[in-house]
C-alpha cells in the first residue's frame, strides 16, 4: 500500500528509536512515530513518506501503553527539550539500557553473552525533575506583541512561554518572572531574530546545587542594560542566594547564545559548586556537568574502574575543566589533563589552585595531537626541566580515561592509546554509538571489555551516558588468534 503525506494511519508502537520516537508498521511500512510510546496504539498523521519508511505525529492515542503516563508538563510534545516524558522513568531506564546493549552488538560487534557478562543495570535518578543546574532562555515576543520568555518549539525558533520547566532549578520561575517585569517596567526591548533589532536575547541562569548560589546573565544585543539597577534590585529583592548578575554581549546575528565579553552588574562574576568533594569557580561561559547529582555517581564509577591505588600515572583526556583530572588526582601519582578549549583549561588550573592539587599538569590542544606528540617524543608537550628520558617515564599512563564529545574519538588518539598500552582505559561517553565504534577498535587492539555501565544523566530525554573499563590482554590478541 502506498502512503503520503497527511494519511491517517492507526499503528501499534513496537519499538523505540534513536531519538525516543515510537516505531510501528502500517501495512508493512515502517513508521517514526513522535510522542508514542511503545506498546500503544496510536491513530497517527504521516509528516514525511520516504521509499522504506515515513513520519508521523500521534493524533490519538487508541489504546495506551501500560508504560505511558501523564507527562507534568503541559508544553512537552511542542518543546524540543523532553522526547520521552510521556513514558514512565522505570521505562525509560529500560530504553537506555538497551540502546546501550544494541549498540554494542549492532555496532561494536560483541555477541549477547560477552555484553551480558560485564554489563551492570543503569544508574537511574532518585528525582527525574528538575534536576539541571543551568538553563538559557531565549526572550521574545508572542503573536499578540507580549513580552515572553520560555523555549523554542521543536527545530524552530517560535518561542512558547513557559517559565517553569520541569526539568530546571524550580527557582528559574521566579527569576524569569522579575526579568520580565523589569524589562516591562523599564520598556527593554526583546531581540527580534528576524530584524536583528531589539536587546534581551537570553536569560541563563546557573544554580550551584550544593552551595546554592545563583547566576543570572543576560544575553544583550547591545554595550549596555538600560536601568540595570533596576534589574539588580528585583533579582537580589528575591529570597535566593544571588551571587552573580552580569550581561554577555553578543551583538552578532548568530545562533550561538553567548557573547564572549561578560560584564558583571552586580555581585562576582563566578559562582562556586562542589562536586566529589571539590570546588569548582563557574563563569558564565563554563563548561560544567548539568546534572551534578549523577554526575558524582558517573565520576564514582569512572574512579572505581580506574582502581588507583597511588602509584598510577593517569592521562584524562577530552578532561573540560579538569573535573575527572581532579577527581583521579587525590589517589595517582600523576594525573594530564588535555582539552581543546583553552579557557577550559584555564578554569582547570585555577580549579586544581583552588583545591590545593598539584601532581595534576593540563595541556591544551586535540587529544589526537597531544598523545602522539607525547608518545614520539614532541616538544609541545615538554617540560623545561626533566630530562626527555625521564619524563616518558614518568608519564607513560597507568590508565587512560576518555570522555569525548558526541563524535566520539579519533582514530589517531585510539591508535595512539592502543600503542601506549595503558594497564587499564576508562571510556566515558555520551554517545552510545560512537562509544561501541570505538570499543570495537579498541579490544581489536588488545583490549578486553571488562565492565559497561549507563548512568542516567538526562531523564526525559534520549540522551544517555555510559562509563566502560578496557582492561589489556596479557598477550597481544593477534598472538592469540594465530596460535
Ligand atoms: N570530562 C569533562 C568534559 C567532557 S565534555 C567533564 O566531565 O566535565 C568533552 C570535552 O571534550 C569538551 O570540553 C570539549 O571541548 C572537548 N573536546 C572536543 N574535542 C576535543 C579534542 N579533539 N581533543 C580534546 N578535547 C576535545
Amino acid at each position: 500500500m502506498e502512503f503520503k503525506k497527511n494519511d491517517m494511519v492507526t499503528v501499534t508502537i513496537e519499538d523505540i528509536g534513536n531519538d525516543g520516537e515510537g516505531i510501528g508498521k502500517a501495512a508493512g511500512y515502517t513508521l517514526f512515530v513522535k510522542d508514542a510510546v511503545i506498546g500503544d496504539v496510536v491513530e497517527a498523521k504521516i509528516t514525511k513518506c520516504k521509499k522504506n519508511y515515513g513520519y508521523a505525529r500521534v493524533e490519538k492515542v487508541v489504546t495506551p501503553s501500560p508504560f505511558r503516563v501523564e507527562p507534568k508538563c503541559p508544553f512537552h510534545r511542542q518543546c524540543g527539550g523532553c522526547q520521552i516524558q510521556a513514558m514512565s522513568y522505570e521505562r525509560q531506564l529500560v530504553y537506555k539500557q538497551d540502546k546501550i546493549r544494541n549498540d554494542l552488538l549492532r555496532i561494536g560487534g560483541f555477541t549477547a553473552e560477552q555484553i551480558d557478562a560485564v554489563m551492570e543495570p543503569i544508574v537511574g535518578m532518585e528525582e527525574p525533575w528538575h534536576y539541571r543546574n543551568k538553563a538559557q532562555f531565549p526572550v521574545g515576543y508572542d503573536r499578540e506583541g507580549n513580552l515572553i520568555t520560555g523555549f523554542y518549539a521543536g527545530r524552530t525558533h517560535d518561542i512558547i512561554a513557559n517559565t517553569d520547566c520541569a526539568l530546571g532549578a524550580p527557582e528559574n520561575k521566579l527569576i524569569l518572572e522579575a526579568v520580565l517585569s523589569y524589562m516591562r517596567e523599564n520598556q527593554v526591548s526583546a531581540y527580534r531574530e528576524n530584524t536583528g533589532e531589539g536587546l534581551v536575547r537570553h536569560v541563563l541562569i546557573r544554580t550551584g546545587f550544593c552551595s546554592g548560589e545563583i547566576m543570572v546573565c543576560l544575553v544583550i544585543n547591545g554595550k549596555k542594560l538600560p536601568a540595570a539597577e533596576k534589574l539588580v534590585e528585583k533579582l537580589t529583592a528575591l529570597q535566593l542566594k544571588m551571587t552573580s548578575i552580569c550581561v554577555s554581549i553578543n551583538t552578532e546575528r548568530t545562533n550561538v547564545i553567548m557573547g564572549k565579553e561578560i560584564r558583571v552588574l552586580w555581585g562576582s562574576e563566578r559562582i562556586q559548586d562542589t562536586l566529589c568533594g571539590l570546588t569548582f569557580s563557574i563563569s558564565p561561559l563554563s563548561f560544567y556537568q548539568v546534572n551534578p547529582r549523577q554526575t558524582e555517581k558517573l565520576y564514582g564509577l569512572a574512579l572505581e574502574y580506574a582502581a588507583l591505588t597511588g602509584d598510577e600515572t593517569v592521562w584524562d583526556l577530552y578532561c573540560g575543566i579538569g573535573t575527572i583530572s581532579l577527581c583521579m588526582a587525590k589517589r595517582a601519582k600523576k594525573v594530564y589533563g588535555v582539552e581543546v578549549v583553552p579557557q577550559a583549561i584555564e578554569d582547570a588550573k585555577e580549579n586544581a589552585r583552588r583545591n590545593q592539587i598539584t601532581n595534576v599538569e593540563f595541556y591544551v590542544g586535540k587529544a589526537e595531537e597531544i598523545l602522539p606528540d607525547f608518545y614520539e617524543g614532541e616538544p609541545s608537550v615538554s617540560d623545561e626541566d626533566a630530562d626527555v628520558e625521564n619524563r616518558s617515564e614518568q608519564r607513560h599512563p597507568d590508565v587512560i580515561v576518555v570522555d569525548p564529545p558526541r563524535k566520539g574519538c579519533d582514530e589517531r588518539c585510539l591508535e595512539t592509546m592502543l600503542a601506549m598500552q595503558p594497564k587499564r582505559i576508562v571510556y566515558v561517553s555520551c554517545d552510545p554509538a560512537t562509544l561501541a565504534r570505538d570499543l570495537k577498535m579498541l579490544c581489536e587492539g588488545g583490549y578486553e571489555l571488562k565492565k559497561v555501565r549507563g548512568v542516567d544523566q538526562f531523564g526525559h530525554t534520549g540522551h544517555v551516558e555510559t562509563v566502560c573499563l578496557l582492561s589489556k590482554l596479557n598477550v597481544a590478541k593477534h598472538y592469540v588468534n594465530v596460535t
